[in-house]
């Protein structure tokens, strides 16, 4: 009987050993990180192949490559995913968001968006009770994210022209979470981005214009494009508006111009 007790209590706290791991999301000893390969071996294998395809991942390096990896898995095991009228959700589906919610925050020691709690798919554009309009996605302040899964899809099918819904939204998600954070430091950035805006917005060439109209509705919707602009279309950024492109590299922490960079030397 005591040994029944005894291997049950062991298996009580190895149960509670692995909960804690997998709900940790900067785990750095290799031998835990090896641990969560093996038991989970499939489910990184899945994003692995998933990530395959996705221009951002492929500029990293190889380390940034595995770090990459280990967070989308940490996402699709935190962030709870809700298909919407009648939508349902797939392993890849919740690779692809997480992805993008990785690709963000890479900069970030801090990646995961804790507030985001959940992640809403729908089958096509939605119509939304709060706008009293159809919209193609939302963020409703930090904590959670409404998505139509085909314009998500569109965002990475066309990855240079500086619109991608996904990473669109979750910017707003951010941009709540970094003013949660330290909301001065928000505050002061938002004025620079509305210097920006408006500078921008008098001096926009009518023809191949690198904002589209959208960016000038307001501060948020502006900072939202230079973000889709900032991992889209970074080297073209970089030359027309350096100066932005450095607030933009310092709010985001990490430089996509020179990950273009590196890979055009080799
Ligand atoms: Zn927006």
């Amino acid at each position: 009987m005591i040994y029944i007790i005894i291997f049950l209590l062991v298996g009580i706290v190895l149960a509670g050993l692995h909960r804690i791991l997998l709900v940790s999301a900067n785990i750095r000893a290799p031998i835990l990180r090896r641990y969560l390969r093996w038991v989970y071996r499939g489910d990184f294998d899945l994003c692995r192949n998933e990530l395959q395809h996705m221009g951002f991942y492929l500029l990293l390096l190889p380390h940034e490559q595995e770090e990459f990896l280990y967070r989308v898995f940490y996402l699709t095991k935190n962030k709870l995913f809700v298909g919407r009228e009648g939508l349902k959700i797939t392993p890849q589906m919740k690779v692809l968001v997480c992805a993008a919610l990785a690709q963000l925050t890479f900069g970030y020691s801090q990646y995961s968006l804790p507030r985001l709690v959940a992640i809403y798919l729908y089958p096509g554009p939605f119509f939304s009770k709060r706008l009293q309009v159809q919209v193609k996605g939302l963020s409703i302040d930090s904590h959670t994210l409404m998505l139509s899964w085909p314009d998500f899809c569109k965002g990475y099918a066309s990855a240079t022209d500086g619109i991608n819904l996904g990473l669109h939204e979750l910017s707003h998600s951010l941009w709540t979470y970094m003013q949660y954070l330290n909301s001065d430091f928000t505050d002061i950035a938002l004025l620079k981005l509305r210097l920006h805006r408006q500078t921008i917005r008098q001096n926009t060439p009518e023809s191949d214009p690198l904002f589209r109209d959208y960016a000038f509705t307001d501060d948020q919707e502006f900072w939202a494009c230079c973000v889709e602009i900032f991992f889209e279309s970074p080297l073209r950024f970089e030359v027309e508006h350096p100066e932005l492109y450095n607030l933009m590299r310092k709010l985001l922490l990490q430089d996509m111009a020179e990950r273009w960079r590196r890979i055009r030397k080799n």
